[in-house]
């Protein structure tokens, strides 16, 4: 919450009723989003419906005790977040309370009520140096100093969007607080290290441009296949156990973003306690810095109270708008935005409004798209390029894709990840489905994956979606009749399949080597599979028959290229060896 917010409190109202996180105040002066606090404890609380002389709010914390008559104050602004430096690092809550703050204030883990803190600290003081000096004319958004916010990202300071701009009439170097001016203007502007933002608002940004580049993420069946660009949406739908919460660690470990805001949205408690504990302790592989040295962590369990839920998104997706607003390419996980949807339903039916598919309340598509339209690929108000990538689990109960969140989500994002729970099952992990999940940059996407790594890597991927595609046409017959009454070269496709199954699709999440597969390899290990089809196709034609091609010795070693961490020798060496067992055959 920010400090702003918390000055200008002004009118009074009284608590008319209370419906769980839902409250209705009787004469508050209140325009639509404000914040109040409400009740003698004060707690924190949002404007959602005006009527006559009544105020509907959602309030953030846990109301039991809390009773008519009680006060309501308004403070007349809407829920901002504070953006500075010291959000990388920071778990919040979903209004933005630091975690760590709220547990040394109440001196228990466990969130009491009222209790409010700044976003980001604003007595420490952090070294500034500016990037203007005095004479030089600024525009907001223009960057005008650095601060080394952690080991990994440099913070960059920037003239906020609602200034007007000028002439730098003095910068210094040196140590502040993020309240205090570092840079002022001729105007009599002051630029600090710290802006708010209010969160149901996207930041200004000057465009939005096609993405062109992919968010590199390692893992082979995504950037393979099922490509997502930085600045693209994509939602990883999947029942509990099918690998949603693997999935997004893995893009969050090795996704070639600079920034990552994590999301964890009223997901079960315990597990997002593994998170809270997981995160802090996980190395970022590129640099060997901590990973929470470019990540920024939003956690509301379902034990936290349902309308602060309803507003993690919102402050996550803020916080990555601001580091994009500084160049850089973010991504943001939201997991599961399934109880974020749930937030919205419950609250919806507390103010009896119409409900809609099942329940949830008729606005539900129109706010899902209002938050992957915050995704994109920008030119930033600056003149810089930055990006917000945007991937959201979608927890569907019992795994039924028809239900309405799966479904509205399915409409927005360009992305699709099915989890299966039948491949979880079978362990053939990440279990993402390639009948069912879908890319739709793969066109605007490969002009880069031929420049920067091979120049057929869209034939390369088209012959496996080929062999793919013929592999589940042939399952079918083969549950009628079974395999041996296949033709040879079927059984010779099956075969080729299960090696792009096994060696291609499968990677291991928590194998050292298998875990991280640079696009390079990706298209290495397709193009041995590759060899081996034709190589096999050539045997089979020569007469060979299909038993014989399937027992030489190095085909079976297909399936190690994936952990090889000197793989292109192994590749080449693989390759040869293949070709030279197949010829001997005939
Ligand atoms: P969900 O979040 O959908 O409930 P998890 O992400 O916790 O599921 O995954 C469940 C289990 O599946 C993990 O504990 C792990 O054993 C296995 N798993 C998922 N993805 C992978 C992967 N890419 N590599 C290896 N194991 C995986």
């Amino acid at each position: 919450m920010s400090q702003a917010t918390q000055d200008s409190v002004r009118e009074d109202g009284i608590i008319a009723s209370v419906s769980g996180p839902v409250v209705t105040a009787r004469d508050l002066d209140a325009r639509m989003n404000d914040v109040v606090y409400v009740g003698d404890e004060g707690l924190m609380g949002e404007v959602i419906e005006i009527e006559g002389d009544l105020t509907t709010i959602q309030v953030y914390e846990e109301t039991s005790g809390v009773g008519p008559g009680e006060p309501v104050e308004n403070t007349g602004e809407p829920l901002t977040v504070d953006l500075g430096p010291g959000m990388l690092d920071a778990i919040y809550d979903g209004v933005q309370r630091p975690l760590d703050v709220l547990e040394s204030k109440m001196g228990s883990p466990y969130l009491d009520r009222g209790v409010d803190a700044p976003g980001i600290d604003l007595e420490k003081k952090w070294e500034f140096e500016p990037t203007v000096s005095e004479g030089d004319e600024v525009a907001p958004g223009d960057v005008v100093g650095t601060v080394p916010e952690t080991v990994t990202i440099e913070h960059k300071v920037m003239v906020p969007p609602d200034f007007e701009g000028g002439e730098v009439a003095a910068a210094e170097a040196g140590e502040f607080s993020v309240t205090e001016a570092v840079v002022e203007l001729d105007n009599g502007e002051e630029v600090t290290m710290h802006q708010e933002w209010p969160v149901r608002k996207a930041r200004p940004s000057k465009e939005k441009k096609t993405p062109r580049e992919p968010l590199v993420s390692g893992q082979r069946i995504l950037d393979g296949l099922f490509p997502i660009a930085k600045g693209g949406t994509a939602a990883i739908p999947g029942p509990f156990g099918s690998g949603k919460t693997v999935t997004q660690h893995q893009l969050a470990k090795w996704a070639d973003a600079d920034i990552v805001v994590y999301v964890g949205c009223g997901e079960r408690g315990n597990e997002m306690t593994e998170v809270i504990e997981d995160f802090p302790e996980l190395d970022d592989p590129k640099t060997g810095n901590p990973l929470m040295a470019r990540t920024s962590l939003i956690a509301n369990t379902s034990n936290m109270p349902v309308a602060a839920r309803e507003s993690c998104i919102y402050t996550g997706i803020t916080i990555a708008e601001y580091y994009r607003d500084m160049g850089y390419d973010v991504a943001l996980m939201a997991d599961s935005t399934s109880r974020w949807a749930e937030a919205m339903r419950e609250i919806s039916s507390r103010l009896e409004e119409m409900p809609g598919e099942e329940g949830y309340p008729a606005y539900l598509a129109a706010r899902l798209s209002e938050f992957y339209e915050r995704a994109g690929y920008f030119t930033t108000v600056n003149g810089n390029e930055g990006s917000v990538s945007v991937i959201g689990a979608v927890s569907p109960p019992g795994g039924d894709f028809s239900e309405p969140v799966t479904q509205n989500t399915l409409r927005i994002v360009k992305t699709f990840w099915a989890l299966d729970a039948d491949l979880a099952e079978r362990r053939h992990f990440p279990a993402i489905n390639w009948n069912e999940s879908y890319s739709l940059y793969q066109d605007q996407l490969d002009p880069w994956f031929v420049e920067n790594v091979e120049d057929d890597w869209p034939e390369e991927r088209q012959w496996a979606v080929d062999v793919l595609d013929e592999e589940n046409e042939l399952q079918e017959i083969v549950q009628l009749v079974g395999k041996d009454a296949l033709p040879e070269d079927q059984q010779l496709t099956l075969e080729v399949a299960r090696y792009l199954r096994e060696a291609y699709l499968q990677q291991n999440a928590f194998h050292p080597t298998d875990t991280y597969c640079e696009p390079e390899k990706t298209y290495g290990i397709l193009t041995a599979i590759h060899t081996f089809n034709d190589e096999a196709f050539k045997a089979l034609e020569a007469g060979v028959p299909v038993e014989e091609i399937q027992a030489i010795e190095a085909v079976p070693r297909l399936n190690r290229i994936g952990v090889q961490e000197d793989w292109e020798a192994y590749i080449e060496d693989l390759k040869e060896e293949i070709t030279e067992q197949l010829r001997e055959l005939y």
